[in-house]
């Protein structure tokens, strides 16, 4: 959070109990209640810029879309999605866990090898405690990913909470590590459903140029839609004259 944002929150609180003092209760409870609640929204709307910027879409003029993918890497899954990458002439950058990244390094040389991208999904994937983290934590998060990348010679320029769901000193933690945070345009759904084609179906109704599109890999997706869901997408997306590219950072706002 901005300190200029936890200053205005701080001089709200102030004039809630102000109010209070001078039996403006109803007014004191809005004043001190509403503000909690921009902040819960900014905190776990994955969209939400105020307590943390997010990159959600870049510009082009072109049929272009940034394919990024969750959660691995995974032995199974990520070389078969190297091979549909290539085969459909497409790039995506891999959002991987460091703990994961740490236990097959080949594979995270394998992706960087092939021209595709490698950014930072924390540590050890906190789903429901990233927001709570402490602050000793969240930076074990963000230290002990990049490290584990780096004797691979990669560095990492962005980073995707889980679930995009934030953390209040992100920003900061961040800037500090010159990470970009980025969210997405369409999420697939596909950790949720069943079906390849209905993860597709979703993606097209919501595609255009410039969309961030999140897919995931590994054992948390069901086997019907497990790397099936990528191959029909970039074949989709093929017949609709839309690339898969890594956007360059003057593309974004
Ligand atoms: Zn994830």
């Amino acid at each position: 959070m901005a300190r200029s944002t936890l200053i205005v929150l701080l001089a709200l609180k102030a004039i809630a109990l102000t109010l209070a003092v001078f039996g403006q209760w109803w007014a004191a409870a809005i004043v001190y209640f509403v503000p909690d609640l921009w902040v819960l929204y900014h905190l776990f709307v994955p969209s939400g810029q105020g307590l943390c910027p997010v990159v959600t879409r870049f510009n082009t003029p072109r049929a272009e879309v940034w394919l990024t993918i969750d959660d691995g890497p995974d032995e199974t899954d990520t070389p078969q999605i190297l091979d549909l990458l290539d085969r459909f002439g497409a790039k995506a950058t891999f959002f991987v866990i460091g703990e994961r990244a740490k236990r097959c390094p080949k594979l995270i040389a394998d992706i960087a090898r092939r021209g595709h991208e490698i950014a930072h999904h924390t540590q050890t994937h906190p789903v429901g405690t990233f927001w709570c983290a402490s602050p000793a934590r969240l930076s074990r998060e963000l230290d002990d990913a990049i490290d584990t990348l780096r004797p691979s010679g990669i560095r990492p320029r962005w980073f995707r909470p889980p679930v995009g769901i934030k953390h209040l000193l992100l920003p900061a933690a961040l800037a500090a590590r010159q990470l970009r945070c980025v969210g997405w345009s369409i999420r697939s759904g596909d950790v949720l459903v069943r079906s390849h084609e209905r993860v597709v179906a979703h993606v097209l109704r919501k595609l255009r140029p410039g969309a961030i599109i999140l897919m995931h890999e590994g054992p948390s997706l069901h086997p019907a839609v497990r790397v099936r869901a990528i191959a029909l997408l970039l074949e989709a997306l093929s017949g609709l004259g839309y690339r898969c590219v890594l956007p360059d950072p003057s593309q974004f706002r």
